[in-house]
Order: structure tokens, then C-alpha cells, then sequence
């Protein structure tokens, strides 16, 4: 899942972005309204973490029209204690839901999981044949057996999950899995769909991760 962080305050913007790399999500900061709004309208972000007061522009302003462009990517708004009327127009304006400063981490990642869960749907716990993956604990098991996963690993193997038995473009994956400093021209997503292969596949007669020559990857039952 990619989360675009929007917060002028950039001890909180890095504080905020760090906790969410924890937690294997890809991030990426706005600090102005300016560019919340071009970097709200690219499709690749799954959720937007959007603070209210900005300096040059107001955050419902920036809900607002991202909505009405068409952006239907789900918004998280930070709100200040006690603006109840703020939350009220916030909903309205079309976020998703609130929480209100200061918050705890625990619960930021909390309603981020359950956003994204709306967004990317399956519920907590994703199945694919013999594979199970379970959001909530970050747990994989393979016909019953835990399969230790890097961060990564683990976000690459969420949203090929997500999209089965879909073929992902390697295009696609880059955005959801990575933030916006990855290098196009690397081969990183090659090198992990290898070491995930590895991992999920290795030792067991039906291979669920294939490669479609030329397009990306997809997971499929087939030996
Ligand atoms: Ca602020």
C-alpha cells in the first residue's frame, strides 16, 4: 500500500512517514497544499493522510477538489481537538475519516489498516491455494508453516494477493509497493519477486508466484 503523507510540519511529516516504513507501507510527503493536490491526483497512492491546516491552502479545499477531479483514493484528515464543525465539513468534503491531533501511533496505523482493507478489500486475512497472509499479526504461512518475510517481501506478497489470480504489471507494482524514490531503471522489483519466490516457493510442488513474459507477475495454481 502507498500512502502520500500531507503535513507542512516536517518533524511530524518524517515522524509520521518513518512509523508507516515500519509498518512496510511506501510513503511519500507533501508539505504544501500545492503539492498534496498534484501528487493527490496520480491514482497510484491506496490512502492520503491529509492534516488540515497548511499554510497556502486549506485541507478540506484540497479534499474537496480532489473529489470533485475524481480522485477516489481514501482520505484520512488530521483534525485539531475540539473542531467538531471541522470534522463535520471534512466528511462532507468527502474524506473517509478523521482522527484527531495528537494522536497515538498505534491508533494512526489502526485506521490506516481498516482504510486500506476498504479500499483493497479481502479482510484481514488474505488466501491464495496453500498461502495464507495475515495482515493484523504481519504473519505468512505456507501448508501451515510460517514463512519469515523482509517488510518488502511482505508488501509485494499483500498485493499480488490482493490482485489474484490478476497478472500485476511490474509498472503497478512499483507504485504501490514503492515510494517515489525508486529508481525506474533498477532492477528491484526483479530482485524481490526472486527472493519471494524463494521463500513461497521453494521445496513445494505447485508454484504459486509465475512471471508473464513481458508483462509483470501474477499468482496462479499451476505447477
Ligand atoms: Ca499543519
Amino acid at each position: 500500500m502507498r500512502i502520500l503523507v500531507v503535513e507542512d510540519e516536517e518533524k511530524v511529516a518524517s515522524f509520521v512517514a518513518r512509523s508507516l516504513r515500519e509498518k512496510t507501507w511506501a510513503v511519500d510527503i507533501a508539505t504544501t497544499g500545492r503539492q498534496a493536490l498534484e501528487a493527490g491526483r496520480n491514482a497510484e497512492y491506496d490512502l492520503i493522510l491529509l492534516d488540515l491546516r497548511l499554510p497556502d491552502m486549506d485541507g478540506l479545499e484540497i479534499c474537496r477538489r480532489l473529489r470533485q477531479e475524481g480522485v477516489e483514493t481514501a482520505i484520512l484528515m488530521l483534525t485539531a481537538r475540539g473542531m467538531v464543525d471541522e470534522r463535520v465539513q471534512g466528511l462532507d468534503a468527502g474524506a473517509d475519516d478523521y482522527l484527531v491531533k495528537p494522536f497515538a501511533l498505534a491508533e494512526l496505523h489502526a485506521r490506516i489498516r481498516a482504510l486500506g482493507r476498504r479500499g483493497l478489500g479481502r479482510g484481514v486475512v488474505l488466501r491464495f491455494g496453500d498461502l495464507t497472509l495475515d495482515r493484523r499479526r504481519r504473519r505468512v504461512e505456507r501448508a501451515g508453516q510460517p514463512v519469515a518475510l523482509t517488510q518488502k517481501e511482505f508488501a509485494l506478497l499483500e498485493f499480488l494477493m490482493v490482485q489474484a489470480p490478476e497478472t500485476v504489471a511490474r509498472s503497478e507494482i512499483v507504485e504501490h509497493v514503492w515510494d517515489s524514490s525508486f529508481d525506474s531503471g533498477s532492477n528491484l522489483v526483479e530482485v524481490y519477486v526472486n527472493r519471494l519466490r524463494q521463500k513461497v516457493d521453494h521445496g513445494h510442488p505447485v508454484k504459486l508466484l509465475h512471471t508473464v513474459r513481458g508483462v509483470g507477475y501474477r499468482l496462479g495454481l499451476e505447477s
